[in-house]
């Protein structure tokens, strides 16, 4: 998915794990100078501390834990006798049952007194890559938990589409999740499967770090500039209510760019069907077949929620649509979903925005497990796409001074960032590597 990102983390990576393997070629075979040493001691600094210990001043040993595999059996394949174990498990009990909660796959690092005969004086075990368990079993013997330093690190990135978004991130290296998440804020603003050539936008992101060199993703956008068809979209998320931890996004002038609707009533694979009212079918000798819905496909049992609150009008079952509900929003607008494997509201219930009336199927007139969703305006069924939709509840009047306060500097930044040709930036992100390479 993301291959240049992962080239440029594994050149990060050669430089620790060579030094970690060096740790280990070191204490087995004392007697060898080790030749290139000098040329790593260059890359990286002479300490590497991790999980709070000083690497150098222990041998280590990692692994992974094996199928079926206790405490004690790896201790124990560690020269630990028997008695000395149980007597560790028992006592590491109080703090922290590591006993219990070992789990197949989950790496370990043993650090061993730096002697000839490496006697393990501390267990540490990752059940995530954030946590990690301490057993520390040298003078007295004790437990804890802790967790690796997360750092996020703000990044700036500007991108012109040629074909589409994703094509565009991947030429650079960068995760798919950035244009899921971008794609997501500018749902009912930007059509993403119809982006052109020649649209361009940026974003201002954080990225997720553990320990300094472990890349965890993408967290989350703090804002972006979106230029579609030449006409600009701003996007600044803002924390609506700090109580709850709420956040929206809002563009420039503190409007909200949602909608009154969710844009679908499931999460997810493929739109297999959009609205169509010239639609052509192979199977019925490609007449005129006008499909009146979106069809979204997703797994069998996938939640289907309400787009938006209102009433129930119908839950009941016909030949074609299957099991299927009706919810009238207000005198305007009604909903309907179809091909339900089951329902889970009935015709007089309230619904709320996201609440979930029933879960994905494929009764009724269907060939895959779809919710075929059917949006009416004034008693006609429409395409929700194509519709001027009402903008969802607009940010609080007592609010929206300090959100414009907040976005100056955001917006500052995201308009003296300017867009950098393609091509020079892939030449800058390849001379490095080669260099390294070569070293
Ligand atoms: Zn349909």
């Amino acid at each position: 998915m993301d291959r240049a990102r992962k080239r440029k983390l594994g050149n990060r990576y050669l430089t620790i794990i060579p030094l970690l393997a060096l740790g280990l070629v070191s204490c087995k075979d004392k007697e060898k100078p080790v030749v290139e040493q000098k040329e790593i001691a260059i890359v990286e600094p002479k300490e590497h501390i991790e999980f709070g210990f000083n690497f150098n001043d222990y041998v280590v040993k990692r692994d992974t834990v094996k199928s079926g595999e206790s405490f004690g059996q790896i201790l124990e394949r560690n020269k630990i006798g028997y008695p000395q174990i149980f007597h560790i498990a028992e006592t590491a009990k109080e703090t922290y049952d590591i006993a219990r909660y070992l789990q197949k796959g989950r790496p370990y690092t043993l650090l061993c007194s730096k002697d000839s005969l490496e006697i393990p004086e501390k267990f540490i075990y990752q059940p995530s890559v954030e946590e990690y368990i301490v057993v520390s079993f040298k003078d007295s013997i004790h437990a804890y938990k802790s967790k690796k330093p997360i750092k996020y690190v703000e990044k700036v990135y500007t991108g012109v589409i040629n074909s589409n978004i994703s094509q565009t991130l991947d030429d650079d290296g960068l995760s798919l999740v950035l244009a899921y998440k971008m794609s997501d804020i500018y749902a009912w603003t930007i059509d993403f499967t119809r982006l052109q050539k020649g649209d361009r936008f940026k974003v201002i992101y954080t990225d997720k770090y553990i320990d300094d060199t472990i890349y965890a993703g993408i967290n989350r956008i703090k804002a972006a500039y979106f230029e579609h068809n030449s006409e600009p979209f701003y996007a600044f998320r803002f924390k609506t209510d700090s109580v709850k931890g709420l956040t929206d996004f809002y563009n420039e002038e503190a409007k909200t760019l949602r909608r009154a609707f969710l844009k679908a009533p499931v999460e997810y694979k493929r739109i297999s069907s959009r609205y169509n009212l010239n639609r052509r079918i192979a199977l019925y000798g490609n007449k005129v077949r006008p499909h009146k819905g979106t069809d979204f496909a997703a797994n069998i049992g996938t939640p289907i929620v309400a787009t938006a609150s209102g009433k129930v009008t119908k839950s009941s079952y016909t030949g074609g649509n299957g099991n299927y509900v009706k919810i009238r929003h207000n005198k305007v607008y009604e909903t309907q979903y179809l091909h339900m494997q089951k329902r889970k509201v009935k015709a007089g219930d309230y619904v709320k925005q996201g609440d979930v009336i029933g879960w994905v199927g494929m009764t009724g007139n269907t060939s895959g497990p779809h919710v075929c969703y059917r949006f009416w305006k004034n008693g006609v069924q429409v395409d929700p796409f194509r519709q001027k939709l009402p903008e969802a509840e607009p940010i609080a009047d007592s609010l929206k001074d300090k959100y414009l306060e907040f976005i100056k500097p955001i917006k500052y930044q995201l308009d003296n960032t300017n867009f950098k040709p393609q091509k020079l930036e892939e030449d800058e992100l390849k001379q490095p590597e080669i260099r390294q390479a070569t070293s």
